[in-house]
């Protein structure tokens, strides 16, 4: 309407000329023809020297030539520069304006026939009509063209034209008023498109990168690898654990933490790379420009992984929770690995399983014998739960010695799975699986009668010395949150006709005690109360916040193997198990050191105080029959 009417402004020029606004599909947004006298450079084609690219001579079906000028309009790119008339920025429709070129001719040859028939005077009278006309009209339409470039470009500014002719300066106002329409349906049409880009290439939930955009990256990476002669990796992330938050904490809470968690992931990564969600808590890294060679290439991006892992170390805090996640990471490398986006993701994926099926919260770089794991994974499931059936499950037991009596205080069930084909599998190899599928739950069960009864069966043979306090075990998150847990364990401990439950400790990892609902402080008071002992396992690896330590009355803290191990050499370590102990005299807790191996880590423990020991120096896991032998029927001195 309004712009209709802006156009018909043009109307009283004599003679045709048109002027159109064009939308990207080329459909018209407004034509107007209207004539103009002005001399053309003839130029046709596209660029020629010197000349705007966007003039081109059209010849119609009936032989009427038109000097056309169409020029992109491009979304607000840099800023570009008018009389080099670059192209830059992506186009989102055009400005056209017109001019009939063989009725400018015919007019301008009238009026030369005219200037030619008369003499000097009237050739001087011919010279001041042309120079007039330069004043008048290309001067002015040279303005106006360039204006009309701008305003292609977005760099929408009012003309100003200083010109008396009135014909001139309307056109000027009406071409204002015009660019201001334009640059009204510009920032929709850039606002329209804006949104479709965003749906189509980002993930609604997080704003990271979707499958699509990442497709696009890949591609982008892997051409910027070969041409840099550089390397490029993938990381494929998985979130540990997500279902089990997922189904506790609900869907919501879900949410909350990808969000979280791919805000921090946008925040370790440089400009350049990429994150992308795969859909769930599936995600991929890309990593552009790393050193060509392989090792290199390896070294930098572990050092991500690793930094990915340290960024999501401290907890979420989402309502009135502390979550915590960690990541599995599989990395593929390109050229090392292959230079196919697709497979490139398939092997960093099967190098994530591998990671989970390590324990989870660590990554791990693709080899080709992965290649067939995700089969191997299939039939682990089915294995492990044949397994429950037919009680292929075996408890060992590490002793825990104290530093006193030198004697054994406790033991550690650590479960064992021996095949019916005499192989014998560690945890790590399947603990991680049997949580992400639910089948911990049984197999804890199936673990606690274990323990209860053999202890049961020691203490009613009377061979347990009077320091041997407890069977230790460990209990994983998902079944010390499950419904009832409580009452099972005290059936349990009942039917198997343990004496007390103070005879049974309960190793729980930080994690486990980072969720303080009622039902968990529940479940932690109830147990406490009937006399069961709790310590923490892997002490210092889990949270930054000890919060936990004051919510949940616990007995002992056990120093995680990785600090232990290098105590006597590395002055942090050494730093950190001196702050442990000091931290758990206070709160009095019993602190163990776990994974002690040399007489130079048990002399620098003891000299800190540490009061109890467990580790490979002191006894490796053994059969609960060697156990016996070896520890309570002739014990020896540690
Ligand atoms: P954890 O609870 O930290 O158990 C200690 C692990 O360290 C055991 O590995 C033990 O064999 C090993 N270890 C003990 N002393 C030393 C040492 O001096 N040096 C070294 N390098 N290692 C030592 P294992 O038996 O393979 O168990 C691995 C993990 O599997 C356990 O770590 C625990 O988290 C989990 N796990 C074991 N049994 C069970 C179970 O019945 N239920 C659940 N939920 N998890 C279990
Ligand atoms: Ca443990
Ligand atoms: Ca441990």
């Amino acid at each position: 309407g309004e712009l209709e009417r802006q156009l018909q402004g043009l109307r009283f020029l004599p003679e045709v000329a048109d002027a159109a606004f064009l939308q990207r599909d080329a459909s018209p947004l407004a034509e107007v023809r209207f004539r103009q006298d002005m001399p053309m450079q003839d130029t046709s084609g596209s660029a020629g020297e010197g000349h705007p690219a966007w003039w081109r001579l059209l010849l119609d079906r009936t032989g009427q030539q038109t000097a056309e000028c169409l020029a992109p309009i491009r979304r607000k790119a840099e800023e570009a520069d008018p009389a080099l008339l670059r192209d830059e920025g992506e186009s989102i429709g055009s400005v056209r304006i017109g001019l009939n070129v063989s009725a400018f001719r015919q007019d301008m040859a009238r009026s030369l026939r005219l200037a030619l028939g008369t003499s000097l005077a009237i050739v001087a009278v011919g010279m001041w009509f042309t120079l007039g006309m330069t004043r008048r009209i290309i001067a002015p339409m040279r303005s106006l063209a360039v204006a009309a470039r701008k305003m292609a470009l977005g760099q929408i500014r009012p003309v100003d034209i200083h010109f008396d002719d009135a014909e001139i300066r309307e056109l000027s106002e009406s071409f204002n008023s015009m660019s201001e329409r334009l640059a009204a349906s510009r920032a929709d049409m850039e606002t329209y498109h804006e949104t479709l880009v965003q749906m189509a290439y980002y993930d609604e939930l997080t704003g990271l990168a979707n499958r699509a955009l990442l497709r696009d990256h890949i591609d982008l990476a892997l051409a910027q690898a070969s041409r840099h002669q550089s390397s490029m990796a993938l990381l494929f992330l998985d979130l540990d654990r997500f279902k089990n938050i997922n189904d506790s904490l609900g869907h919501s809470m879900g949410d909350r933490l990808l969000k979280g968690v791919a805000e921090r992931l946008r925040a370790c990564i440089r400009c350049g790379d990429t994150v992308a969600r795969m859909g769930g808590d599936e995600f991929v890294v890309v990593l552009n420009d790393l050193s060509r060679g392989a090792e290199q290439a390896v070294a930098e991006s572990g050092r991500v992984a690793e930094k990915i892992g340290q960024v999501l170390a401290s907890p979420f805090r989402i309502q009135d929770h502390e979550i915590t996640a960690t990541f599995s990471i599989g990395i593929a490398l390109c050229p090392r690995d292959g230079e196919n986006g697709e497979e490139l993701i398939k092997q960093a994926d099967a190098a994530m399983y591998s990671a989970k099926a390590l324990g989870r919260n660590n990554y791990q770089f693709y080899t080709p014998e992965m290649g067939s794991q995700g089969i191997h994974r299939l039939t682990l499931e089915s294995d492990l739960r044949r397994a429950l059936e037919r009680d292929e499950f075996e408890l060992y037991f590490q002793p825990q010695f104290s530093r006193y009596s030198r004697r054994v205080v406790g033991a550690e069930a650590l479960i064992r799975w021996r095949q019916r084909d005499g192989s014998l599998h560690c945890p790590k190899e399947f603990i991680a699986l049997a949580e992400e599928t639910g089948l911990i739950l049984p197999l804890g069960e199936w673990v606690l009668n274990a323990a209860c009864t053999i202890k049961s069966d020691w203490s009613a043979r009377g061979i347990c010395p009077p320091e041997f306090e407890h069977i230790a075990i460990n209990v994983s998150p998902q079944q010390f949150w499950s419904p009832n847990f409580a009452n099972k364990v005290l059936e349990i401990i009942a039917k198997s006709g343990l004496d007390h439950a103070g005879g049974l400790e309960m190793e729980l990892t930080e994690n486990c005690l980072m969720r303080h609902t009622d039902e968990v402080m529940d479940t932690f008071s109830t147990l406490k109360e009937a006399g069961v002992r709790f310590a923490v396992d892997d002490f210092g690896t889990g949270y930054s916040s000890l919060h936990y330590l004051k919510k949940f009355p616990l007995d002992g803290l056990k120093i995680d193997q990785s600090f232990v191990r290098d105590c006597t050499k590395d002055p942090g370590d050494d730093a950190i198990i001196r702050a442990i102990i000091a931290m758990a005299d206070g709160l009095g807790l019993k602190v163990i050191a776990e994974g002690v191996e040399r007489q130079g880590q048990v002399d620098f423990l003891l000299s800190h105080g540490c009061k109890y020991f467990q580790g490979f120096g002191f006894g490796v896991p053994v059969s609960a029959k060697v156990f016996e032998q070896t520890y309570l029927l002739q014990p020896s001195p540690g």
